[in-house]
């Protein structure tokens, strides 16, 4: 495996400034291409599994996350406030309380219900200095987060529905997951106080795990401050594990923020809170992909689809027809022309591209393409229309090889 921070400079991903300060990259337009890809990738997915997508601010007042429970349970992984005309607003430290608002704004009938809210949006921890680098130790974080508003028999399916989605991603991605754990409170940390509440979701997070065949183990000390939660864990270069994807059970914030459902009795009933992240953070997996495929990303998520590489400056007018062609059909396509050096240096310097087209006389008079894949296939020439079709429906189904058989 490799270092993402070391191949993400090499391959213009991300870098950092020290004027913008420690764990707060940037995205190149290389890493930006690939985020966009990944966010693209997870908001259809949940179009297509329930979700409504909103906007949340990044900000809010010290009192909401009073009443959430972070100031008193995690406010030292929080910014300090910041003083606005006799008011103290923070910079959030997750966008639970922002849904949890955005529900409470609207009457609720249990017809709605479960109501998924989705949202790739920012938040921020005050980590130290001395532990930041690359883009798995951040100060800002660009999280895949979301919350389903359900009844307490609806949890189950829901969670289990999150980890198809889970299942799901990992399989475009190609991330295999290293271990499933059953987060559970431990002696001494800090956790919001309901012993009743706390077994019963973790009864309802062994059920669904146990259904779902896949192994796990159950480890005290790495809930939420509110509520148990599954882990999915993936690990790094060093064999190192992280926390990727996540859902959660939560009765303590719905209780806090008095949310509410009118139930068939005409009652108003409590809904539960059901946190998820399907993807995690951009930064998380953006790292945990370039180790995994040391910058030989699928294609559908490569910066870069397509290289055409003309075999002389008479058809570099064609290959950048070609590529225009490309970029009409949603492809990312690239010319790189004789200025860049010989074919032989332009088709290594390519390496990790998905698809390479060298344009030759033939191929210019013809029409025809002439693929190289990055593992070294190198496919009979075919018509550019057929070229796009076979990339296009690759590329589009989020598979992750690189070429069918015809
Ligand atoms: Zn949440």
């Amino acid at each position: 495996m490799h270092d993402h921070r070391k191949l993400g400079r090499e391959l213009d991903l991300f870098d950092t400034d020290p004027l913008i300060g420690a764990g707060l990259p940037y995205w190149l337009p290389d890493g930006a291409a690939v985020r966009h890809a990944l966010e693209e990738y997870i908001r259809a997915a949940e179009r297509r599994a329930g979700y409504r997508h909103v906007f949340s601010p990044v900000l809010g007042k010290r009192e909401l996350y009073e009443i959430s429970g972070h100031w008193s349970h995690y406010s030292e992984d929080m910014f300090p406030p910041m003083d606005l005309g006799g008011e103290q607003v923070v910079l959030r430290p997750s966008l639970c309380p922002h849904h949890a608002l955005i529900y409470r704004s609207r009457p609720h009938s249990y017809r709605e219900l479960p109501l998924r809210m989705a949202e790739l949006g920012g938040m921020y921890r005050s980590e130290l200095s001395g532990v930041l680098g690359g883009l798995t130790r951040v100060r800002a974080i660009q999280l895949n987060d979301g919350h389903i508003f359900c009844t307490p028999d609806q949890v189950a399916d829901e969670a289990r529905g999150a980890l198809e989605l889970i299942d799901r991603a990992y399989a475009a991605l190609g991330i295999t997951a290293a271990r499933y754990r059953l987060s559970l409170p431990g002696a001494g940390g800090k956790y919001v106080a309901d012993p009743a509440l706390w077994e019963r979701s973790a009864a309802l997070l062994t059920e669904v795990l146990d259904a779902s065949g896949v192994p796990y183990e159950a480890v005290e000390g790495e809930a939420a401050f509110y509520g148990p939660k599954i882990d999915v864990q993936v690990a790094d270069s060093a064999g190192r594990e992280a926390t990727l994807s996540t859902v959660q059970v939560d009765f303590h914030q719905p209780e806090r923020f008095g949310l509410q459902y009118t139930g068939p009795d005409g009652q108003k009933h409590r809904p539960v809170m059901v946190h998820r992240a399907v993807i995690g953070s951009m930064e998380r997996v953006v790292a945990h992909l370039i180790e995994l495929h040391g910058g030989a990303f699928p294609a559908w998520l490569a910066p870069t689809q397509l290289a055409v590489l003309p075999l002389t400056g008479a058809e570099v007018p064609r290959a950048e027809a070609f590529v225009q062609r490309c970029l009409d059909r949603g492809l990312r396509a690239e010319a790189v022309g004789p200025e860049h050096g010989t074919l032989g240096a332009r088709i290594r310097a390519a390496r990790l591209v998905p698809y390479q087209a060298v344009i030759g006389p033939r191929e210019a008079a013809g029409d025809l393409i002439a693929l190289r894949l990055r593992d070294g296939r190198r496919p009979d020439p075919l018509p550019a229309e057929e070229v796009f079709r076979r990339v296009g429906a690759l590329v589009g189904a989020h598979n992750t090889a690189l070429w069918d058989a015809p």
